[in-house]
């Protein structure tokens, strides 16, 4: 059996700069995080070790300073924390930024913003927190209850396929022929990539297994991306997950990770896998 990796998979560079950033300032005093830095239950796991606290309103933070997570938050928020005297720490992606420009740009042009993601995401409520009209769509029926609107500017969660964004900036503009509709692509370079590379790979693959915390939404949308090429796919956190039937008859196993996922957590499973392939031949 072969185990074929993703030519791209796991953590991104901001997520890898956003847990330094917390690690750094850990050291220098007390430190909040305003929600989950990472949707990975073993990277919380070692930020909790290190005395690192989690609010997930501004209202719980106890410590002096707090830090705002890779997936950035509104204008109103920081200025509402700041207002309470707290220091605030920015571990917010630069491609995050580039989305918050694009959505500021659209509504700058008079544009009604349509945001393509999930409403209660963190980054989704930063995009939109500076906002006082907008919509989030998901799915073809999102797109069927919106109403009219001269100019639609649509951008996307960081983390969407862009397939899908595209899929769903289709249907706007067969829904409102009458209106204008800008889109600008904000799905991040890393999302992209991983997305492709797992299609590939999935393509090959008798058995896959995605590595990431359940509730990471660039992980689950791997494992979706991953079941239209594939019929056995599995969804892991750890390797504790992993289980030794999935791989009968199988030949070629392939793997891949969401951008939240450290390297040490993917090695483990791989090093699983290749286990339970050594004692299915026994
Ligand atoms: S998934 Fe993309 S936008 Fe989000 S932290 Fe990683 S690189 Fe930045």
């Amino acid at each position: 059996m072969r185990v074929l990796r993703a030519a791209h998979l796991g953590m991104c560079f901001g997520v890898r700069d956003a847990i330094a950033l917390a690690l750094e300032h850990a050291d220098a005093g007390p430190l909040t995080i305003l929600g989950d830095l990472v949707h990975n239950p073993t990277v919380l796991s070692a930020l909790e070790a290190k005395g690192i606290a989690v609010a997930q309103e501004v209202a719980h933070i106890t410590t002096p300073t707090l830090m705002v997570t890779a997936h950035g938050t509104s204008e109103r928020t920081l200025a509402r924390t700041r207002a309470l005297g707290l220091t605030v720490v920015e571990a917010t992606c630069p491609l995050v930024r580039v989305a918050h420009r694009a959505v500021a740009a659209l509504a700058r042009q008079g544009c009604h913003v349509v945001i393509v993601g999930q409403r209660d995401h963190v980054e989704v409520r930063g995009l939109t927190g500076d906002l006082d009209r907008f919509d989030v769509v998901l799915e073809d029926d999102d797109v069927l209850a919106l109403e009219e609107h001269p100019r639609f500017g649509v951008a996307a969660q960081t983390t969407q396929p862009v397939a899908k964004v595209r899929h769903i900036v289709d249907l706007i503009r067969r829904r409102f022929p009458q209106s204008e509709v800008r889109f600008l692509d904000t799905v991040c370079k890393p999302t992209k990539e991983r997305q492709t590379a797992a299609i590939e790979m999935a393509c090959q693959a008798d058995v896959v297994i995605v590595v990431g915390g359940r509730s990471s939404n660039n992980t689950r949308e791997l494992v979706k991306t991953c079941e239209r090429y594939c019929t056995r796919v599995h969804h892991v956190q750890t390797d504790a997950d992993v289980r030794q039937e999935w791989f009968d008859s199988a030949n070629v196993v392939g793997l891949t990770a969401g951008t939240s996922t450290p390297d040490d957590v993917i090695d483990r499973v791989e090093a699983r896998i290749r286990l339970c392939a050594d004692a299915s031949l026994e």
